[in-house]
């Protein structure tokens, strides 16, 4: 992909090489939630926000605040224009339906950090905080992807679409938390048993995917900032993901058998349907089969 044309955003706020202080009321809990929220590199709502009300009772949550802007190096650029990109975007989208866009705000850390939602750890992989409306990034996720995932080239352009992708996928939470889904299918979640309430949570991590493939599609009609093998690229991305997942679990950490977000396939069907269609409209992953 090509950036340089890209609009770069200010609302980048940069706390790598911060230490996170531990807050004493977080436990194992948390981190369970927590971890659980960064399995296929998404945001589960559900486990958010349940998770963030049994936050609010034990914890001292530490505020943790870095500098807030456009960093000047090459990865804080490339996550600041991915980042424009999404707020030119939604912005237009949004207006065209008489709304505001709130853009919010890309935390960059490295290790660990205090979110909205509870600590964050690295290798979570990224993630939406509905709470304090921000996106958590760790870069080294980047290097992940390239070097463990396989998901892409080391260090090609077409690996810097994936990561965009990545990034317009937690933007697509925001979106949909903004426009009030992710509360109203929480509340859907909690008269439901438990596989209904995952199919239900697989259909907000499909139409995340689809509102990525949106952004691409928008972009690109404004920017032509896409070349040959990105999309594939990004395609291939949430497959490998999926595999490093199962890693983890191999690995000791806890993950539901039940808890799924979608299959590869279906995650590659609805990017393609956002990006082929550019419309919102067309995500309704609630009401497809
Ligand atoms: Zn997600």
């Amino acid at each position: 992909m090509r950036l340089d044309e890209l609009p770069t955003s200010d609302r980048v706020e940069d706390r790598r090489g911060m230490t996170a202080g531990r807050a004493g009321g977080i436990g194992i809990g948390t981190v369970l939630v927590l971890t659980l929220v960064g399995w296929a590199f998404g945001v589960d709502p559900r486990l958010l926000i349940g998770g963030a009300e049994q936050l609010s009772e034990g914890s001292q949550t530490q505020q943790q605040q870095g500098p807030t802007g456009t960093p000047s190096d090459n990865t804080g650029r490339f996550v600041s224009a991915v980042l424009g990109s999404t707020e030119d975007v939604w912005t237009n989208v949004f207006a065209h339906a008489g709304k505001t866009y709130e853009p919010p705000t890309l935390v960059m850390f490295s290790g660990a950090t205090q979110s909205g939602c509870g600590f964050a750890q690295a290798a979570m992989g990224p993630f939406y905080c509905p709470i304090d409306q921000k996106v958590y990034l760790d870069t080294s996720f980047f290097q992940d992807l390239e070097q463990r995932f396989g998901a892409c080239d080391v260090g090609s352009k077409t690996c810097q679409f994936s990561q965009a992708y990545v990034i317009a996928h937690e933007i697509g939470h925001h979106v949909q938390n903004v426009l009030g889904l992710l509360p109203q299918v929480q509340q859907a979640q909690r008269a439901m048993d438990q596989p209904e309430s995952n199919s239900l949570q697989v259909r907000v991590e499909l139409q995340a995917d689809c509102l990525a493939g949106v952004w691409a599609n928008r972009a690109q009609a404004k920017w032509q900032f896409i070349e040959p093998g990105d999309v594939e690229s990004a395609l291939q991305t949430a497959s490998a993901i999926g595999d490093d997942r199962l890693q983890r679990q191999a690995q000791g950490y806890v993950v539901p058998d039940s808890f799924t977000h979608g299959s590869s396939a279906q995650r590659s069907q609805w990017f393609t349907t956002g990006l082929k269609s550019g419309d919102v409209a067309s995500c309704d992953t609630f009401r497809a089969q």
